[in-house]
């Protein structure tokens, strides 16, 4: 599933093609991939014009004129294809043999726009959805998330305090909880872990203040570095121009079990921790 620095990297791709632009068409032909009726999507996304495109968490957020925001999650397999009238092409999630080819048998949303140019919204597996809020109900609908690590407001003293009502779980649980923190998923809260040297399994009621602060500073650090190099490419994730992101060349742990720690060069540990694959080094890890 792409996780903060992916979706980030798709938002800031579709941002320039899509602001501006008005919605002319809105095809459906999997309405389970809708949160509300057909009939809403409709009534305010045709002769909307979109004037925003942004991220909270894993989701993607589009600003209608209409006053309502569309609210578009890829979960594991989705993919967004923006197609210009020229034919040029933006995408960014999980690619499809051809993907230049749109609309294909996974496309079961495509939002046609005025000139020509149209948004498409593929999904293997079919566990994306696309939900309309009304954008003054926006926050409200987001305080289920927990805060956003790459803002200015995300402070030591503000990961303390989230992770605070969690002191029996594991670390590793507790940041995957988007109620905690928001964006993190399985690989950037592997690779927060390694970059603040505590082993994933470790108790967040045991963490000392130097800890917290370690552990806030690279999931920073780990997040930037990712946004920078745009994203994580591994099985089927591509970034918005269809290329893949460079962050997996430099991974510390993640997906690496068995190789050499790029810090002390003994094998890295896999094991299961909240039901998810959890790589770390049991030497630089504590
Ligand atoms: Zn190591």
């Amino acid at each position: 599933m792409p996780e903060l620095p992916e979706v980030e990297t798709i938002v800031r791709d579709l941002r320039p093609v899509l602001v501006g632009k008005k919605i002319v068409t809105f095809k459906v032909t999997k309405q389970r991939l809708l949160k509300n009726p057909l009939g809403q999507f409709k009534k305010f996304m045709i002769g909307a014009t979109i004037f925003s495109v942004g991220r909270r968490a894993k989701l993607v957020l589009i600003g209608l004129s209409s006053g309502y925001t569309l609210l578009i999650h890829l979960k594991m397999t989705g993919q967004l294809v923006w197609r210009g009238s020229s034919g040029k092409i933006r995408l960014g999630g999980h690619p499809i043999v051809g993907v230049a080819a749109v609309p294909n048998r996974y496309t079961y949303i495509t939002l046609g726009l005025a000139g020509g140019g149209k948004l498409y919204f593929n999904d293997v597996r079919t566990f994306g959805y696309f939900q309309l809020v009304k954008s003054e109900l926006l926050a409200k609908h987001h305080l289920k998330f927990g805060p956003e690590p790459l803002t200015k407001n995300f402070t030591a003293a503000v990961l303390r305090q989230r992770l605070h009502g969690h002191p029996r779980v594991s670390i590793k649980a507790a940041l995957l909880n988007q109620a905690v923190l928001a964006g993190l998923g399985n690989i950037y809260v592997d690779e927060s872990l390694f970059a603040a040297g505590l082993k994933p399994s470790r108790r967040v009621g045991k963490l000392k203040s130097a800890e917290f602060i370690k552990l806030w500073s690279s999931i920073k650090q780990i997040l930037s570095q990712a946004v920078r190099t745009r994203g994580t490419s591994f099985n089927n994730y591509r970034d918005g121009f269809g290329r893949k992101g460079t962050y997996w060349e430099k991974r510390w742990v993640y997906g690496r079990r068995g190789e050499p720690c790029r810090r002390c060069s003994r094998p890295i540990s896999r094991t299961v921790l909240a039901g998810r694959g959890t790589h770390y080094c049991s030497n630089c890890q504590r």
